[in-house]
């Protein structure tokens, strides 16, 4: 058998993984209240803990430079915990009058701003929430991740060996019925966000970025392609040459 790789089957893999995990954050979003509201049930579940999500946690300037809040893996559980431990960091009171926690967010180490999209285990509620203050999260990101490499790291020192659940498995296991586990809402759509000099931003949240300053555009991805950001590309390049041109 020939030891070379195949590249198209690498190219088949990585798109495979990566909608799979796609699939999987477009279902914690939906059912993120579910989610936070059963926490206790499955911390403790490493199966359910390390369920790996595809969040877009990078920020990009028009130098062509992506700043990570955080470096991937992000996994359910640091995701989760890491709000619920900084409520006042990583969430939003709920208009019920209870703590609703970010299940995303995106923010810029330039300008400082951070918005956030929570969800309230009590009633269901979904909002958003911009505050100021990019770094002081990322700091405890960072660390709540470290706290987990290191967990993980002692869990396979000890020869727990297991394989990472399907969040479908999760979403029966806390009581999700089948019908909702089947119907997610709609995965997020490109953001925008303008910068401080003019310059504007769009985050695919699923991964990449471009970045458009009215002269040049800048696009930056991570880990694979990103049919929106490539479709965003495209269209702008239309624009571009729809007008201002007279020839
Ligand atoms: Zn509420």
């Amino acid at each position: 058998m020939s030891q070379e790789t195949n590249p198209s089957a690498e190219v088949v893999r990585r798109q495979q993984e990566r909608e799979f995990d796609i699939s999987q954050t477009v279902l914690f979003e939906s059912n993120a209240p579910a989610i936070y509201r059963s926490y206790e049930k499955w911390k403790d579940i490493p199966q359910c803990y390390f369920i790996k999500l595809r969040l877009n946690l990078g920020y990009y300037n028009t130098a062509g430079l992506a700043m990570w809040m955080a470096n991937p893996p992000y996994w359910l559980g640091t995701i989760v915990r890491n709000s619920i431990e900084h409520p006042e960091l990583f969430g939003a009171k709920c208009p019920c009058g209870h703590q609703a926690y970010a299940y995303r967010y995106a923010g810029s180490p330039l300008s400082g701003s951070f918005s956030l999209n929570v969800a309230c285990p009590e009633c269901g509620w979904k909002g958003r929430s911009s505050r100021s203050g990019w770094m002081i999260r990322r700091e405890t990101l960072q660390e709540s991740q470290s706290k987990d490499r290191r967990f993980l790291g002692l869990l396979k020192q000890n020869g727990i060996d297991f394989k990472v659940a399907d969040i479908r498995d999760l979403l029966r296991y806390i009581g999700v019925p089948e019908t909702v586990i089947a119907n997610p809402e709609p995965a997020e759509k490109i953001e925008r966000f303008e910068g401080p000099n003019g310059e504007v931003t769009l985050i695919d949240p699923y991964g990449g970025a471009i970045i458009f300053t009215g002269s040049a555009i800048h696009s930056r991805r991570w880990d694979g392609p990103s049919d929106l950001v490539t479709r965003e590309i495209e269209l702008m390049n239309q624009r571009k040459n729809g007008d201002g041109t007279c020839k």
